[in-house]
């Protein structure tokens, strides 16, 4: 009997209807003769409601804290598809992220998953019972209760596929697959049959939340087959995998946004050796993450230094660097929160010249301003005003052709 993982996101367990439809579902696959273990997340709109009302008792919650209330979210769906599946007859047992033996490290709100002993739920699976796991949660060495970061079901699910050898981990959502951009923003985007786990890598850590980061990466180490499937309709999704010579080559597989985004720069820093770190560590140390950097060559002795945080930080990160300028001496600080990225993505860009400056001629036939640029082998990202990110996924989408199929 083939194991296979099946993870079904918050929208797909998001009211007592949806919970009995999965149920029905699942009960399908175990009677076409598989073994299935059930990853559920929180029912849809679950973990923001729990988050704000943490917010209502103060700014910045306690990590552990938050933690155990965060968790819960998942505890409620578990529970409930456990019983669907019960009334329908086929056997299932709920557990939590502990009480599934999820280890993970001590870092509340954003745990990695460091190993999972997997002997509790082999035994139920071969008492003929479907195991339904709570998502994006485990517990640490000490006991406490851990989560794993927004979106980390789909890593509870690949890391439950590696610990149990499934044959495929199922992520199940309210799209059938990936498409070459959110078909939310561009309704023309096509869905992919495969994509590699390099690009997904990319597409997800630039912001496409169809997957959380972790679980790519994961299923890449471990080379787990991932497919993302509609929890709503039939149909084969979108199956992540190795590169393989069969595969269809397209130059850009997709486009990737982020409207997290802010920026800040500090105007005539002296242009010395040591300023990038005397600006950066104290935003480090301040546990603000930075993407983007940007210096400028000098005109004269002095330079101007631009970086990009997540929207949540720029307020934190604007007082730090209004110190840090103090200190250097630095003229000026200014900054920007209504920015956005648009990246193009694709292994075909590491041997075809001119992606760049087509992509450039785009924006600027839309009148769009590329405020920063950053490019990698397989990626190009650009920063634009958040105005501008609909008109520019759009027309980068057309540009370069990504509703059309390969074979056509
Ligand atoms: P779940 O609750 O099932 O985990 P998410 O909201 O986390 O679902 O992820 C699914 C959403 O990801 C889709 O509704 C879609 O709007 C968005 N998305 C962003 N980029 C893409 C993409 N390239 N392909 C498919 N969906 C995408
Ligand atoms: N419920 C969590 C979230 O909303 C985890 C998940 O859905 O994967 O981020
Ligand atoms: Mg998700």
């Amino acid at each position: 009997m083939a194991l296979l993982v099946q993870k079904y996101g918050g929208t797909s367990v998001g009211s007592i209807e949806c919970i009995e439809k999965v149920a029905e579902k699942i009960k399908a696959t175990r009677d076409a003769g598989n073994d299935v273990i059930i990853v559920v997340s929180a029912m849809s709109g679950e973990t923001n409601r729990l988050i704000e009302l943490s917010r209502q008792v103060c700014e910045n919650p306690d990590p552990r804290e938050l933690d155990v209330l965060l968790s819960t979210g998942e505890q409620v769906a578990t529970a409930l598809l456990s019983m669907a599946l019960e009334k329908l007859g086929c056997p299932a047992i709920s557990y939590t992220g502990s009480q599934a033996r999820i280890l993970t490290d001590s870092a509340h709100n954003k745990a990695r998953i460091k190993d999972i002993d997997g002997a509790r739920l082999r035994k139920d699976i071969n008492a003929g019972r479907v195991v339904v796991v709570a998502g994006f949660q485990g517990v640490d060495e000490h006991g406490n209760i851990t989560t794993l970061g927004r979106g980390g079901s789909d890593t509870t699910a690949v890391a439950l596929a590696a610990a149990l050898h499934a044959e495929e981990c199922q992520i199940y959502t309210d799209v059938d697959g990936v498409y070459t951009t959110d078909p939310r923003v561009v309704p023309e985007a096509r869905r992919l049959d495969r994509i590699t786990f390099d690009e997904m890598l990319e597409m997800a850590s630039l912001g496409s939340r169809v997957l959380q980061i972790r679980s790519v990466e994961f299923a890449g180490k471990y080379n787990i087959p991932l497919r993302v499937l509609s929890s709503f309709e039939e149909g084969e999704g979108t199956l992540i995998t190795l590169e393989d010579d069969g595969m269809e080559q397209a130059i850009i597989s997709g486009i990737a946004f982020n409207r997290d985004e802010a920026k800040l720069t500090i105007l005539g820093v002296p242009d010395q050796p040591g300023v990038a770190s005397k600006i950066l560590g104290p935003i480090a140390d301040g546990n603000v993450e930075v993407d983007m950097i940007v210096q400028n060559i000098a005109e004269d002795s002095s330079t101007d230094f631009t970086f990009t945080v997540h929207r949540n930080d720029y307020d934190r990160a604007l007082i730090i660097l209004r110190k840090v300028a103090d200190e250097l001496g630095a003229r000026e600080v200014a900054g920007d929160n209504k920015i956005i990225k648009i990246s193009l993505v694709g292994v075909g860009m590491r041997s075809h010249a001119g992606i760049a400056s087509t992509m450039f001629r785009t924006l600027a036939d839309e009148g769009i301003n590329i405020r920063m640029i950053s490019t990698s082998e397989i990626k190009i990202s650009v920063v634009v005003d958040e105005k501008y990110l609909e008109l520019g996924v759009r027309a980068l989408h057309e540009a370069f052709e990504l509703e059309r199929p390969l074979d056509s």
